[in-house]
């Protein structure tokens, strides 16, 4: 048996955690998803963790879930651990699944292989590949634990259909006052997101270094808002301070897979590549023509983006 974290924003699962679901449903017939939270979940959330295989969902119910509390979350974790010595407890990849499975490894005291791409289970030792280096590496690692605990690298895993009964229980974790002393207390809306976060985004114009200055970023955002989409950024950007650092794409930002991203003014680093590789298309404008995006990219354009930008927006709009 297989214990899945499922990581929700205020009830909307994580397509992520749906993923790493479908690859604990690879491994093994039975698959507990355990989601935590303040109160129960909306019924289509439900659903969504039946058919992508939960065959049990349990949720732990306390006041100091009520939004993401990484501690608290891999404190309940530890209950269900010691309740049904699963062979295995698997997260998404994502900044939030990675940190709620630190906690719970430092709690349990036992390894954790992060940004798996394979896992096979073994009885003492499981055998994992994990991305490495922003995905330029492919590490193959053994790891010594009777328990597994690993976290499946965003979209290295499909998430399948797999119906299964999904019955759901609940109960409340014992938390001490440290376990809620990290937890999200508050929420910000990004201006100019269009409520679209980057991780969800289908559309994401993105911009870098040769976007020039903060105000460059107009031309960006109103191309983003015609099609429906959000703003990204490269790390020099955020380190400028010219976008903040929730739209940063790239090994340390957020790893994205929209339809269509447009790379404006970004080098194309093994860093950012490793955020924006699993785009389905590409398009980089540039005015390098040997810059290192421009071999990656699907579609290229060799221009000033100040030209190119205004021009796309215009026959966009008429
Ligand atoms: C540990 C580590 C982690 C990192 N994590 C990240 C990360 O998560 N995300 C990330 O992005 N970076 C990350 N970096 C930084 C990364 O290595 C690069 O420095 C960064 O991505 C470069 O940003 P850039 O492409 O915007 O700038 P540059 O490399 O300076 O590129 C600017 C590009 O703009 C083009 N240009 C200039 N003017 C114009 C114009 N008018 N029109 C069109 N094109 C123009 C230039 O030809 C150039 O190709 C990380 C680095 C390290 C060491």
């Amino acid at each position: 048996m297989i214990v899945v974290h499922i990581d929700h924003d205020r009830g909307a699962i994580d397509p992520l955690s749906l993923q790493a679901l479908s690859a604990a449903c690879s491994l093994e017939d039975t698959v507990v998803a355990v989601v935590a939270t303040d109160a129960s979940l909306p019924d289509a959330s439900y659903a969504e963790l039946r058919e992508f295989g939960a065959s049990e969902i349990r949720i732990a119910t306390h006041p100091g879930l009520a939004d993401f509390a990484p501690a608290a979350t891999a404190r309940a974790l530890t209950e269900v651990v010691a309740q049904l010595q699963p062979a295995a407890v698997l997260a998404a990849g994502s900044a939030r699944g990675n940190e709620v499975m630190a906690h719970l490894a430092a709690m349990l005291d036992l390894p954790l292989a992060t940004d798996c791409t394979s896992i096979t289970l073994g009885a003492d030792a499981s055998t994992v590949t994990r991305a490495r280096w922003g995905g330029n590496l492919l590490e193959e690692a053994e790891v010594i634990a009777s328990l597994l605990l690993a976290s499946t690298l965003p979209h290295a895993y499909a998430a399948t259909p797999a119906s299964a009964a999904g019955t759901v229980t609940s109960w409340q974790p014992e938390l001490a006052d440290a376990d809620v002393l990290v937890r999200v207390v508050d929420r910000v809306t990004p201006s100019g997101s269009g409520g679209v976060g980057l991780g969800e985004a289908k559309v994401i114009v993105s911009g870098g270094r040769g976007v020039g200055g903060p105000e460059g970023f107009a031309s960006l955002d109103e191309l983003a808002e015609l099609l429906g989409g959000t703003v990204g950024c490269s790390r020099v950007v955020t380190s400028a301070g010219w976008r903040p650092h929730a739209e940063q794409v790239g090994q340390t930002g957020t790893k994205v897979a929209p339809d269509l991203y447009i790379a404006c003014g970004i080098s194309g680093a093994t860093q950012h590549l490793a955020g924006c590789k699993n785009s389905k298309t590409l398009i980089a404008i540039n005015t390098d023509p040997d810059a290192p995006i421009m071999k990656v990219a699907d579609y290229v354009v060799v221009d000033d983006l100040h030209a190119v930008l205004p021009e796309v927006i215009n026959a966009l709009r008429h």
